[in-house]
């Protein structure tokens, strides 16, 4: 799938939750695409023009094939990318392809050591959902996030990395040899003697009646970087005071939308960077509410149509809305730590290092005769890195920084088991 296609041409249904994920996925690995709205004359001129016409959708044109019933998966056959494993055991085994996970293949492949990368989704984790960084070391022009990802996605596959995508890991366990298997989704297992968690964090929900129903048909989690271009014209709410909405308002603003910016507290540069505070404050066309939250949703013909507000007052106001943005922070995806034998925090992030000596002792059932090195779990060999690790900076600099770090570590633990008997 890599170097990119030209652009595609994708024919389907705005509203219609799987042509949406089509297009959320074509957005996140950087692949460039016209959408034509199913119906219209252009959509029927080029389904007759490539004998598509009447055949199942969503339909994506590449070239002169199409390819019919597109989803990610069938898109991902068509193009040749991996989704199975290519050995029974690595030396080192990374879960999730954001920041973190990509930069420790770079590392760990660019060493020497035979590595497996395995994502459920596409490449960039958090990262693919920003159409823009701006604060990246080394793009004082910024880059966007599933660019960034595509960049570090050929340069690990580059070194020899074995990039599984679409299929998540749902089980680990340390084997008696004390390497990890690792059971991927779809009844395949791998070992590796180095494991990096390196799996983020994935939305907070929000709890308002009805909202689910409406999801992926007006109402969206992320910064909706692949519907910002469909929103000109549009009444949109965006909720959340962190730098992920502030990026989407700016997003959706530029894209010509009438933007609502919904926050709880009081003041938006508590949690939101400075530059973003001042472009939002700038902006004529942002309407920030703080101090407000949506309590219910109503839908029109299946797509949102309308939020209802209610302020700090208790005063309550119903806004017109075609797209709801939520993005409200996120929770560390670490279901799995516990079954691994990893521990966590009262907050679920993994600990490592330092932070697992309790009063300067090693947890109860450490086995070795020294601490944990800065990113090993309570699991020797096992390391976290990014931001579902309890301490870490939720940046993507930091995430690169721990993964590249990590394969440091995990030099070290191969050295030591060099050593043992
Ligand atoms: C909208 C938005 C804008 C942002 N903007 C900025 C910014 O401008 N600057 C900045 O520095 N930071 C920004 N951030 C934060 C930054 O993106 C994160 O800190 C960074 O992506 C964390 O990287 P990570 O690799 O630790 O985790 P993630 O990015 O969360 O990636 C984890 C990956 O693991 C995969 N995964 C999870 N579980 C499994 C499993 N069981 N099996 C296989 N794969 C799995 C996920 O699908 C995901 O791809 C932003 C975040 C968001 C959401």
């Amino acid at each position: 799938m890599s170097p990119l296609r030209p652009v595609v041409a994708v024919v389907g249904h705005r509203l219609d939750p799987e042509h949406y994920r089509v297009r959320d996925f074509l957005t996140r690995i950087a692949q460039p695409f016209d959408w034509y709205e199913a119906g219209s004359e252009d959509a029927e001129q080029l389904l007759g023009r490539h004998g598509a016409t009447g055949e199942p959708l969503p339909v994506v044109i590449d070239g002169d094939a199409s390819i019919v019933a597109a989803t990610a998966a069938v898109l991902a056959r068509a193009w040749d990318v991996p989704t199975m494993p290519s050995r029974a055991h690595y030396d080192v085994a990374i879960v999730g392809a954001g920041p973190a996970g990509l930069a420790a293949a770079v590392y760990a492949a660019s060493d020497g050591l035979s590595t497996l990368l395995v994502e459920s989704e596409a490449p960039g984790g958090q990262a693919s959902h920003t159409a823009m960084i701006e604060n990246f070391f080394g793009f004082p022009e910024g880059i966007g996030g599933a660019e960034l990802a595509r960049l570090a996605w050929r340069q690990a596959v580059g070194f020899g990395t074995d990039l599984v995508l679409l299929r998540g890991v749902v089980g680990h366990e340390v084997v008696p040899s004390g390497d990890v298997r690792f059971d991927l989704a779809g009844d395949v297992s791998v070992t590796s003697t180095i494991a990096i968690a390196a799996p983020g964090m994935e939305w907070r929900r929000l709890k308002v009646p009805g909202l689910e129903e409406l999801l992926d048909r007006g109402v969206y989690y992320g910064a909706g970087r692949s519907e910002a271009f469909h929103c000109g014209g549009e009444d949109v709410t965006v909720i959340g005071a962190g730098n992920s909405a502030g990026q989407a308002v700016l997003e959706l603003a530029k894209a010509g939308a009438r933007v609502t910016m919904l926050v709880r507290g009081e003041d938006l540069s508590t949690s939101m960077s400075g530059y973003l505070v001042d472009r939002i404050e700038a902006d004529r066309r942002i309407d920030v509410r703080l101090g407000s939250q949506v309590t219910e949703v109503d839908a029109e013909a299946e797509r949102l149509s309308r939020v209802t507000v209610e302020d700090s007052g208790g005063r309550i106001e119903q806004r017109a809305a075609q797209a709801m943005f939520v993005c409200i922070g996120g929770v560390p995806r670490s279901g799995w730590a516990a079954g691994a034998g990893v521990q966590t925090d009262a907050r679920g992030y993994v600990v490592t290092g330092p932070d697992l000596l309790a009063a300067g002792r090693r947890p109860a059932d450490w086995p070795l005769e020294r601490d944990p090195f800065t990113l090993e779990t309570s699991v020797p060999g096992f390391f976290a890195a990014g931001d579902v690790r309890s301490g870490s900076t939720k940046r993507v600099a930091g995430a690169v920084g721990e993964g590249a770090m990590a394969v440091a570590l995990a030099h070290r633990r191969l050295t030591e088991l060099e050593g043992l008997p």
